[in-house]
């Protein structure tokens, strides 16, 4: 085995190189070919070697890559935020850039407590979150985060925020309806409220569609309306985490488009830049700027990368080629499309339990016994198995957790690239097929 010095996670003995990607394809060294079926981590939303964005990034390079945000703005960066406003949703206009996903849901966090402060009500600091989510890795962020498994070796240092349940009418619903499953969960929230005291609680964060921690978790149409009508009555802002919805993931812009509500807050990243450069940004409402400009004036976080013109200019491409492309009606179509074959293969898979999802984001939840939605053994080590096998068949998928304990739930998500067309999702299903026929032999 060839000696590396990278510290990598623990899915391979030894990890393949790769050498190139082009669409939705990765190569290796040794030549095997991967559909890029996940987007990494649901991030390459236009594929891999997209020529316009690599031009992009040569021409900025060649002007300027990076100044200091507190010394100097660039026309790029200005465009990039006047672009993010274009395409955000109501008064969401004002934009903070940063590096990663954790470090937007963390300003998002800081901005929706300094934004009390700016108008003297300095105890409401604390942030509602939801078991079942996932906002980040950085100690802030990771508070937010139901995602159990990554909590636990840090326990002790982080904040207790979750404490309301997302919606998992899969598992939840027990013979009720959707619309009293949401009923409770709106009432949860409001109880949580009253447990803490409405004059702590500075933000109520969710996914709209929850990702690693509950694989493609989809509410109602009318779930977020409760939701933020209960944080309304309250006086507690709404921050919409669209790092892994947004950018078009889910067939539209941003998820929250789906459930009629603008959030006060949107933390958004990964297809941002489309793993062609590291960006992400706190998307700020005018409601939420106005106390801060007529206050302290600006809002006390930053990063020495923030809003550097080299990733502005990245993606500011990736947004030009993706409105260029019509590549969100494209996550629309052909999420559909991928669903729907997908929910097909369940109809004659032993162990498909549940598919679920919008656009190009579709959730698979396995179990071992689809009558009582039991799940496999923590031995079984299923989720692994399942991306083993498909990483034989040369197809990426993405690992979830799906558990209210953050650890019985086996799920995975299917994220390809945004572009993908029609043919390619039949390559990527065939193999995703065999893959499966390959587990369940193994198992039943
Ligand atoms: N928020 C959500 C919803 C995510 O899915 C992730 C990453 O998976 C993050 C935040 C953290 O983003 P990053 O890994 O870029 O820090």
């Amino acid at each position: 085995m060839k000696r590396t010095y990278l510290i990598k996670p623990v899915l391979h003995d030894e990890y393949p190189f790769i050498t190139h990607g082009k669409g939705i394809y990765l190569y290796d060294d040794q030549g095997k070919q991967y559909i890029d079926g996940s987007s990494g981590a649901v991030t390459a939303s236009i594929g891999h070697g997209v020529q316009e964005v690599i031009n992009a990034m040569a021409e900025q390079s060649k002007k300027v890559s990076f100044v200091y945000r507190s010394q100097f703005t660039t026309e790029v960066a200005e465009q990039l935020a006047k672009k993010m406003s274009d395409i955000s949703p109501g008064d969401l206009n004002w934009s903070f850039f940063v590096n990663s996903g954790s470090e937007a849901t963390e300003t998002a966090m800081k901005i929706a407590i300094q934004y009390w402060q700016e108008q003297g009500r300095n105890t409401k600091n604390k942030i509602i979150s939801r078991w079942m989510s996932y906002h980040g890795i950085t100690m802030g962020a990771l508070s937010m985060s139901g995602h159990i498994q990554r909590r636990e070796r840090f326990e002790p240092m982080l904040e207790n925020y979750p404490s309301v349940s997302a919606p998992y009418y899969y598992r939840d619903a027990n013979g009720r309806t959707i619309e009293e499953c949401d009923d409770d969960y709106a009432e949860e929230l409001e109880k949580e409220i009253w447990r803490v005291g409405k004059e702590h609680i500075a933000a109520f964060i969710a996914e709209p569609l929850v990702g690693a921690a509950g694989g493609a978790l989809t509410p109602s149409d009318q779930y977020f309306r409760k939701m933020k009508a209960v944080c309304d009555e309250y006086d507690i802002l709404f921050i919409a985490d669209e790092v892994m919805t947004g950018i078009g993931r889910t067939g539209k812009m941003f998820g929250m488009e789906h459930f009629g509500i603008t959030a006060d807050i949107m933390a958004t990243g990964k297809g941002m830049g489309a793993g062609y450069t590291p960006i992400a940004a706190a998307v700020v409402s005018e409601k939420v700027m106005e106390p801060i400009l007529n206050g302290s004036k600006s809002i006390m976080s930053g990063h020495t990368f923030s809003a550097n013109p080299q990733s502005a200019a990245t993606a500011l491409a990736v947004l030009q080629y993706m409105e260029k492309y019509n590549v969100v009606e494209n996550s629309a179509r052909m999420g559909a499309y991928l669903k729907k074959r997908i929910t097909e293969l369940a109809q004659t898979s032993e162990i498909i339990g549940d598919v679920r999802g919008k656009g190009l984001f579709v959730g698979i939840e396995f179990v071992e016994d689809k009558l009582t939605k039991k799940s496999f053994s923590r031995e079984c080590d299923l989720v692994n198995r399942i991306v083993r096998a498909n990483f034989e068949e040369g197809l990426l998928v993405y690992p979830a957790n799906a558990g209210v304990d953050g650890i019985t739930g086996d799920a995975i998500i299917l994220s390809p690239p945004l572009t993908i067309r029609k043919e390619e999702v039949e390559e990527l299903v065939t193999r995703f097929a065999a893959a499966l026929r390959k587990v369940e032999r193994e198992l039943l």
